[in-house]
């Protein structure tokens, strides 16, 4: 068992088909105790039957965006478990007209909304959990390409996980102190709730499969289990990282069936 003994909280349970429910299945199954928090009342009732299988003894209304409810989470946290090995920040929204068309007519409103849910969550998130996390924690975030690369109707968001990206880096220096790592994920796309928010996310996905040099797509527990060596002791000199899970897509510049595709086209 990799993590047995070992405790912490995960945010961003949505449904059985998210990224937060693959890692905590991961976790669970290598002895980890979970706590669950949820984002709202529509929330509860799909994450708490999760949440049960998965024997939590905490699960917490949690909007990321308010300080209160955060602060409240690991007070209550704390009260149950002392002390915490992992946390897992799988939490992103932004505004369905912000998630297609021009980047440039983005709204402030919009804007500070994505940053707000997506990245400086992780901030506010990580200078609560601080005092209770152990020597040798992790802390991981969720990420995506979008972040490094064009990619067609991201937009927002693919600001919003740059600076996820690079509020990691700053909160593994300063935590780093105590041997406490902070990480990024970043996925290939999979179809789940929050994704289907984003314009042409099928055309998307289609586009990964074939520019992957597996020739497919990630899978939920391919996810789940590089959280597992992230929360594990096996990663403790991995700091800082943005690490991909997408079978090796984000090192292609243009696949086999690009070139193919190319060559049969006249000059
Ligand atoms: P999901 O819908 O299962 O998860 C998103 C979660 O964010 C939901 O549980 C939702 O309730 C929560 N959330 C939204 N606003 C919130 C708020 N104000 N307070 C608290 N929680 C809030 O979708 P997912 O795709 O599994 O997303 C999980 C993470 O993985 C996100 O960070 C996402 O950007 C990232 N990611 C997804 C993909 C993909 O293709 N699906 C790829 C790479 C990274």
């Amino acid at each position: 068992m990799l993590l047995k003994n070992k405790k912490g909280i995960i945010f961003g349970v949505s449904n059985k088909f998210g990224i937060a429910y693959a890692i905590a299945k991961s976790l669970h199954e290598q002895g980890a105790e979970i706590a669950f928090t949820y984002a709202n009342d529509v929330m509860k009732p799909r994450v708490e039957p999760l949440a049960k299988e998965m024997n939590a003894k905490l699960l917490i209304e949690c909007d990321v965006t308010k300080e209160k409810d955060i602060e409240n989470t690991f007070k209550e946290y704390k009260k149950i478990y002392n002390d915490c090995d992992f946390v897992i920040h799988s939490v992103a929204f932004a505004n369905k007209e912000d998630l297609s068309g021009n980047f440039s007519d983005t709204s402030h409103e919009g804007w500070n909304l994505a940053m707000s849910v997506s990245a400086y969550s992780l901030v506010a998130i990580t200078r609560h959990a601080k005092p209770l996390l152990n020597k040798h924690a992790s802390i991981i975030a969720l990420s995506y390409i979008g972040s490094e690369k064009y990619v067609p109707h991201y937009n927002i968001m693919g600001v919003a996980k740059a600076a996820l990206e690079a509020s990691v880096r700053y909160l593994a220096n300063e935590l780093g102190q105590n041997e406490i790592r902070v990480n990024a994920l970043s996925a290939g796309p999979v179809k789940t709730l929050a994704a289907k928010g984003i314009a042409g996310f099928n055309i998307l996905l289609n586009i990964d499969k074939y520019r992957s040099p597996y020739q497919r797509n990630v899978k939920l527990k391919e996810i789940g289990d590089t959280a597992l060596y992230l929360v594990s002791d096996l990663s403790t000199g991995v700091n800082g990282e943005t690490l991909h899970v997408d079978c090796g897509q984000h090192c292609v510049a243009i696949s086999k069936e690009e070139a193919t595709l190319i060559s049969k086209i006249k000059d």
